[in-house]
């Protein structure tokens, strides 16, 4: 299985990784192993704080070299990777101030007698995690169970390798024993053979549906404990009483940041009629005054999607949309005078429930827009998808949102 930087802006190699053996893993789960033993009684936890603190530090100190490798890796533009690297040092600050408490044993009175619930670490655990947020999505998953005590085995995606090593590298920089995260290029299999054994607890997957699927499989045929973290197609409801101006400023962040591939941005925005004209043209000046261009150049405000296989995914997406009656109101056309893997920003409407891409995830910069009438047909095209994340209602009078967002399951 290759493991390669492939720098979307560039489309160069730019680095590849061999295939980690079995006897790597192995070793890799001896290490891990034994630390949860030593871990397990939670007596080193005001140890594992302080290594926490210097990641943070760490984080906070490499920040541009960090985003760096993020933006070679898989595109971002560089403000956004740097600010991918702050969000996690937040992230070592929120959960070193608070293991303690999350730590702590929880009595139970009862008339038979009294009790408590340890929270203790429960042994080695499988990360699989994607490209999207290189950083964060391992930072989410590693920290709080490394002071919960739990040892880690990180496989993320082929084509963000040298920011998954970075990040295992600045762990082991911190003072991290040899087995608390180790990153391993591995192939599919592997990922099931470690599921299988019998020191793996459990396995968490962020990702898609079909990764996730596979990797519950495995974590089903083995009785292990597994999380899910998976795609979204997250509606905005906008009310009909919406300032249009405020409504301006938040677009370019709901569906744009991290060029659209975001498993929790808005992909469905419903839109009431009185509002419906105004917001296709406020959504149109916006997606058509963003600059492509070097992700690493501080003025570009779209940067190119992850991967080849990514954009044309999504292009193969958007024909199936209008081979189906979705118009396109902007967007769509080639980027031809730049070679990265750019995707024009791009608007769709007409899009009918009978429409395939009703029910699927865009994932990238494209927009689907809804018309509705009265409010409850608009919670009704919110409800009406398979997938689950979040939702936005958007609205002046904050207690009527709240009545609609309490309708959206
Ligand atoms: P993906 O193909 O499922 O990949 C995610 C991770 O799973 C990668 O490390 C991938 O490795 C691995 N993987 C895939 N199939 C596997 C299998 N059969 N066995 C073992 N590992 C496997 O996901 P993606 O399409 O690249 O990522 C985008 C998706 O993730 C979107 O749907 C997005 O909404 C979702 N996402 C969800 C969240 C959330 O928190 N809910 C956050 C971010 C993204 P390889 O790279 O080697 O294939």
């Amino acid at each position: 299985m290759a493991y390669r930087t492939v720098n979307p802006y560039t489309n160069e190699v730019e680095h590849e990784y061999p295939q980690a053996t079995d006897e790597k893993i192995e070793k890799t789960l001896t290490a891990a192993h034994a630390l949860y033993f030593k871990w397990r009684d939670g007596g080193e936890l005001a140890k594992r704080k302080q290594i926490i603190t210097r990641l943070g530090a760490l984080l906070r100190d490499k920040k541009h070299a960090m985003g760096e490798l993020i933006t070679r890796d898989m595109g971002k533009l560089i403000g956004e990777a740097e600010g991918e690297v702050e969000l996690c040092a937040s992230f070592c600050d929120y959960y070193v101030q608070r293991a303690d408490q999350f730590l702590a044993p929880t009595p139970i009175y009862t008339d038979s007698g009294n009790a408590y619930v340890l929270h203790q670490a429960t042994g080695v655990l499988m990360a699989v995690e994607p490209w999207n947020f290189p950083f964060y999505q391992i930072a989410r998953v590693f920290i709080p169970n490394f002071l919960a005590g739990n040892p880690m085995i990180l496989k993320d995606a082929s084509n963000c390798p040298t920011s998954a090593q970075a990040f295992a590298d600045l762990v082991k920089e911190a003072g991290a024993p040899v087995g608390s995260l180790t990153n391993l290029f591995i192939d599919y299999d592997q990922v099931g053979a470690i599921i299988a054994d019998k020191r793996v607890q459990g396995v968490c997957l962020t990702g898609s549906e079909r990764g996730g699927q596979a990797v519950a499989t495995e974590a089903a045929k083995n009785l292990k404990k597994s999380t899910m973290e998976l795609g979204g197609n997250d509606a905005f409801i906008v009310l009909p009483d919406a300032d249009i101006d405020k409504l301006a400023a938040i677009i370019p962040a709901a569906r744009l940041y991290n060029a659209g591939q975001v498993c929790t941005s808005s992909k469905r925005f419903i839109v009431p009629d009185n509002l419906y004209d105004e917001f296709l043209k406020c959504a149109k000046e916006i997606f058509s005054s963003v600059k492509m261009g070097n992700p690493m150049d501080p003025s570009t405000t779209l940067a190119p999607m992850n991967s080849k296989k990514a954009k044309e995914k999504l292009e193969k997406q958007v024909a199936l949309a209008v081979e189906n009656g979705a118009k396109v109101v902007y967007g769509n056309q080639p980027v031809d005078d730049l070679d990265g893997q750019f995707f024009m920003p791009t608007i769709l409407t007409d899009i009918r429930r009978d429409n395939p891409i009703f029910d699927q995830e865009m994932f990238g910069p494209v927009m689907s827009v809804y018309k509705y009438h009265d409010v409850a047909e608009a919670i009704d095209l919110a409800n009406d998808s398979s997938y689950g994340l979040g939702n936005t209602v958007f609205g002046k009078n904050v207690s009527e949102a709240r009545k609609v967002a309490a309708q959206i399951d």
